[in-house]
């Protein structure tokens, strides 16, 4: 006898449980899917303990009649598509007809629905099996709660992580949800408390803001993009809002909240060398596009898609942000918000003005929604208009002197500026440097006596294969027998620093970013940040009048005069206005 056989339809819909539902979150995330598939404008999710007790959402869709209410637990039920033609053409979050049927084999089910002639149906399940089916009265809609998570898969239990980790799952995805669909009224409650409530908004900008806060969203640059084949639109945030979290990094694809690589890759070229590490963009962007340009059926969870254009759809993202935030690059920040604060005291009428604040405005954690006035003391951008290249036609930036040798303390039409001697340096050098290297016409210092380096295998096979790279940024370097190498010249930007530990660290960057796969530009990105901030002028380094003039000058020539190439501020400006406003002058 043969010792195969087909697995039964309980086993079946166990195995697609492992993939479709992965945690709370997942079965929170269909739920959602299939309310608003059923035309619901308004979706209650409510969870215990992390959606692990229990997890229930309601909704005012269309409702299931009696037959459907029972096939729609069945494997590859869906009322979505008909035909293998119809998954070239998905105009609804859900299609494969699995996601109940999963939920159900891995929990315990109750679903309430009626179409609306005030007769509903109740159906119970238990891992899978019908419990009961009967009639019940309510108003249209459904209701489907799913207790007792992985009651019979206690493998994947195990998994599960605390109760306050799986509630930010649940919370992110929810949040998510509201982003993408803002004519939507939407609630999440947690043990009984609302963690967020939204009333339909207008449009995006509104939806952003009722759940990140008003402030965030006024700062949001708008992005714009159309061709022939898809548009896209949306918000992203300027470069000193980022978040240290990715969460605020969102993507929707013909309205479908995914994680897409090339579409985080493209966003982070964009806004290549202005920020710091482990800085994310906040960015709500939806990309559409006609339905047989993009796979939706890739993914499990339907969390990733494919794209027949990928190039195409990578550089028309990476450009729309880029003239966004193009907007702000030049914009100098203002140095602290002024306007006085009071601290009030028991004795009467507030008197003490509180010093300013040089803290960076503080960025909410994302998935838990704060009350706008928790956060609203961020620094507004009074001289967001600012065109710092119009200062150097103007009065120019007068030094007016140096403070702990490391910034410079300067004026200006608008105010007092205070400039990172180091940061506006390595931007000056950088761009500089960036734009010989692209046009081949780096000016090379030779040596007078050449160099010998001895290198790590690793960077020796960086330099072998970056070769040409390097000698582009002005470094002539020979093979000199063994792992040794011979340095003949360096780019004249450089000269100044120590060429055998340059070389070594350029080698090392080398080697660190082709294992992650970088392009070429990437490539010559990070070794021009690196030369040049191994080159600038340190901080506690005491400088001239005639330095500090020609360094603002040359800053106020740059391209990007406000942000370091590692995305650090460069630049503040307190205002004139603000100066005189807190003097009581004004
Ligand atoms: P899919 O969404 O891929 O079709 P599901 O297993 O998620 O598969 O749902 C099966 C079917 O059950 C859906 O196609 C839909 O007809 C019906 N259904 C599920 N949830 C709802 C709901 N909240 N309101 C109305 N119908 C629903
Ligand atoms: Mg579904």
């Amino acid at each position: 006898m043969g010792r195969i056989h087909v697995l039964s339809d309980s086993v079946v819909n166990r195995i697609a449980a492992g993939e479709v539902v992965e945690r709370p979150a997942s079965v929170v995330k269909e739920l959602v899917e299939n309310s608003i598939d059923a035309g619901a404008r308004a979706i209650r999710v409510s969870c215990e303990s992390g959606g692990v007790r229990r997890i229930a959402v309601e909704d005012d869709g269309q409702g299931m009649d009696r037959d459907d209410a029972v096939l729609a637990f069945e494997r590859h039920a869906t009322s979505k598509i008909r035909r293998a033609d119809d998954l070239d053409a998905i105009g609804t979050l859900g299609f494969r007809g699995e996601a109940l049927a999963s939920i159900a084999a891995v929990a315990r089910v109750r679903l309430e629905t009626a179409t609306g002639d005030g007769v509903g149906t109740e159906v119970e399940l238990d891992c899978g099996t019908i419990r009961s089916v009967r009639e019940i009265g309510r108003g249209p809609g459904t209701t489907i709660e799913v207790a007792r998570l992985f009651r019979n898969v206690p493998v994947r239990r195990k998994f599960l992580r605390s109760e306050a980790t799986e509630l930010g799952h649940v919370a992110r995805t929810v949040t998510r949800i509201a982003v993408a669909e803002p004519q939507l009224r939407l609630r999440l409650e947690h043990d009984g408390r609302a963690l967020l409530a939204v009333d339909p908004a207008p449009a995006l900008g509104e939806r952003v803001a009722q759940i990140y806060g008003r402030d965030l969203a006024r700062r949001l640059l708008p992005v714009e993009w159309s061709g022939a084949e898809f548009r896209l639109a949306g918000f992203v945030g300027r470069p000193a809002d980022a978040a240290p979290r990715r969460d605020g990094t969102q993507f929707f694809v013909n309205g479908r909240p995914v994680q897409d690589r090339l579409l985080s890759h493209a966003l982070s070229a964009a806004y290549a060398n202005t920020m710091p590490a482990g800085r994310y963009p906040w960015a709500f962007l939806f990309l559409h596009l006609a339905s047989e340009l993009v796979d939706v059926n890739v993914h499990p969870q339907k969390l990733e898609v494919r794209f027949r254009h990928a190039g195409a759809v990578h550089d028309a993202l990476r450009e729309a942000i880029h003239a966004a935030l193009g907007l702000v690059r030049t914009a100098v920040p203002t140095l602290v918000d002024l306007r006085p604060r009071t601290i009030a005291t028991a004795a009467g009428p507030p008197v003490v003005a509180q010093l300013p604040s040089f803290d960076r405005p503080p960025v909410p954690p994302l998935g838990e929604p704060l009350p706008a006035a928790s956060w609203s003391a961020v620094a507004p951008n009074a001289c967001g208009a600012a065109q710092p290249r119009r200062l150097t036609q103007g009065p120019r930036v007068t030094p007016l002197a140096q403070y702990d040798e490391s910034y410079i303390v300067a004026s200006d039409e608008q105010g007092l500026l205070l400039v990172d001697q180091h940061a506006a340096h390595e931007r000056v050098l950088f761009e500089r440097f960036l734009a010989e290297a692209s046009d081949n016409r780096v000016e090379v210092q030779r040596l007078m006596f050449p160099l010998t380096v001895e290198l790590s295998a690793a960077e020796n096979l960086a330099l072998e294969r970056d070769a040409d790279e390097l000698r582009r940024l002005g470094f002539l370097v020979e093979p000199f027998g063994g792992s040794s190498v011979r340095i003949d010249g360096v780019p004249a930007l450089a000269a100044e620093v120590d060429a055998p530990s340059l070389l070594r660290e350029l080698a090392g960057e080398a080697a660190r970013l082709r294992s992650s796969a970088a392009d070429a530009p990437a490539l010559r990105h990070r070794l021009v940040t690196t030369a040049a901030c191994r080159a600038a002028i340190k901080v506690h380094h005491a400088l001239s009048q005639a330095e500090m003039q020609r360094l603002l000058d040359d800053l106020f020539a740059a391209d990007s005069p406000t942000t370091c190439p590692h995305g650090r501020p460069v630049v503040f400006r307190l205002p004139h206005a603000e100066i005189e406003r807190a003097f009581r002058r004004r």
